[in-house]
């Protein structure tokens, strides 16, 4: 394992998987937080399901005037319904 690569534990996951799932993270993160799902069963649910969310609203882009808002009202409420760890 590469020296520079950050250490990621299941909160730490949890708390960057959307910005993972948008491709927002450094590449370094990107990383450590794929090679983290890649090898937890707590988090791997949670990381497809963020995956199939994020496939479906974009799909939907064309049709919603406001895009960022909804998805950031969305993730507020998964975000409520303890679907990451805060
Ligand atoms: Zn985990």
């Amino acid at each position: 394992m590469p020296e520079n690569t950050p250490k990621v534990d299941c909160r730490s996951a949890m708390q960057q998987l959307w910005d993972y799932v948008d491709g927002e993270l450094t590449p370094e993160r990107m990383t450590a937080v794929q090679r983290h799902l890649g090898e937890c069963a707590h988090c791997v649910p949670h990381a497809e399901f963020a995956e199939r969310f994020l496939a479906a609203l974009h799909e939907t882009r064309d049709v919603r005037c406001c895009p960022q808002d909804l998805r950031s009202r969305v993730v507020a409420k998964l975000k409520e319904a303890g679907l990451t760890v805060d």
